[in-house]
């Protein structure tokens, strides 16, 4: 693709370890799907999806033009695409997407579409909002939903989903538990109202971990394939798949009372050393990570970012570390690292990970 020196290296048998570890928790018989929306967390979603295919069921993406990036690339699997809009749903029926249908707006939208188009038994996911009170039928709903669906040929559902609110905390147990309860027995009305079963699933990866009874037909894992369980004691058996590395680019030496970068935000007491890094935050690292908060590793040592974070740069203290213009600068390659820049920034794993910009070039190595 090109040669940037800005690589996020994704670690694919570290992919295939976590994938594995939550395989071996699961019923022989349970799904899995992947989620790899926002580019795989952060990294390629298409090189992941390509790398995952024959290893799980099915994917899942947010958004519609996700969807369509995993067709384009050549994915065959089948794909839940978990929020789309109406004027989506023509590009769904064309790449043979699989929507989430959440309320009755988008349902009798899709309906006029597939009567339209006459589709017959196109697969749709019908989610239930069980208390996390963000997408999905209310179960109330149901009875007038299940009536209508029974009379239509032209769809068919082949998944009924719900998402937990609070799936790391064991504190909020017995919140989860009504979670399931709710789901459990709407599923149970769909089943008899449809006379056939649809696929049901309510995990991620923290529900797997701490939910494992719920896992019904087939669970949803996102942050667990990419390395992050709910606790230390999980991550700890997960591999970390995002390596984020880049070069020095420039040595500089700087004397007592000069400065570096913009605003002058760093002033050398003494002779310091300093390395300038092809990466900013246009790229993902917050600024947040400037003025000595955060660091990078070279030759294996911590060199502290000095100065303001700029859009393309980051400047690295290196005073006391043995290296040349071109060696090799990490960012993070470790579950700790990234975690430690997720607490500096006050945000989780998650966001971190995301943040990691399309301008940096994403290699999957098997
Ligand atoms: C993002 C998402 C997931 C994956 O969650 P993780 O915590 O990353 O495993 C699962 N289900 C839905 C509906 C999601 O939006």
């Amino acid at each position: 693709m090109n040669n940037n020196v800005t690589v996020l290296e994704i670690d694919g048998s570290a992919l295939e370890h976590n994938l594995n570890h939550f395989k071996q928790q699961l019923h022989p018989k349970t799904k899995i799907l992947a989620v790899v929306k926002a580019f795989g967390y952060g990294s390629d979603g298409v090189q992941i999806a390509k790398f995952l295919e024959k290893k799980v069921g099915y994917f899942a993406v947010a958004y519609t033009h996700e969807g369509i990036a995993l067709r384009e690339a050549g994915i065959k699997a089948p794909i839940l695409v978990l929020h789309p809009q109406i004027p989506n749903l023509g590009s769904i029926v064309n790449y043979c997407l699989e929507p989430n249908i959440y309320n009755f707006k988008i349902f009798n939208a899709f309906l006029k579409l597939a009567t339209q188009t006459a589709l017959h038994e196109y697969p749709i996911h019908v989610k239930l909002n069980t208390g996390l009170n963000r997408l999905g039928f209310s179960p109330a709903d149901v009875p007038t939903l299940l009536m209508q669906l029974k009379e239509i040929k032209e769809l068919k559902v082949q998944s009924l989903f719900s998402h937990l609110a609070v799936s790391e905390e064991k504190e909020e147990q017995a919140f989860t538990d009504n979670q399931i309860a709710i789901f459990s027995e709407n599923a149970q009305q769909f089943q008899a109202g449809l006379g056939y079963k649809p696929i049901l699933h309510i995990l991620n990866t923290s529900g797997v971990i701490n939910y494992p009874k719920a896992q019904f037909d087939m669970v949803r894992i996102g942050i667990g394939l990419y390395g992050f369980g709910y606790d230390n004691k999980e991550t700890k058996q997960l591999k970390n798949t995002h390596n984020l590395k880049s070069i020095i680019s420039q040595i500089h030496n700087i004397e007592p009372e000069e400065s570096v970068g913009y605003n002058r935000a760093f002033i050398a007491k003494v002779k310091t050393k300093t390395a300038t890094i092809p990466i900013g935050h246009a790229d993902g690292i917050s600024r947040k990570l400037g003025n000595g908060i955060g660091h990078v590793l070279i030759n294996g040592q911590k060199a502290a970012i000095i100065g303001n974070v700029c859009m393309d740069m980051i400047m690295a203290d290196i005073t006391t570390i043995n290296c040349t213009e071109g060696d090799e600068v990490i960012v993070f390659n470790s579950q700790e690292m990234i975690q430690e820049i997720a607490d500096i920034t006050a945000t989780i794993p998650y966001e971190t990970l995301t943040a990691i910009s399309q301008r940096v070039q994403k290699t999957l190595k098997p």
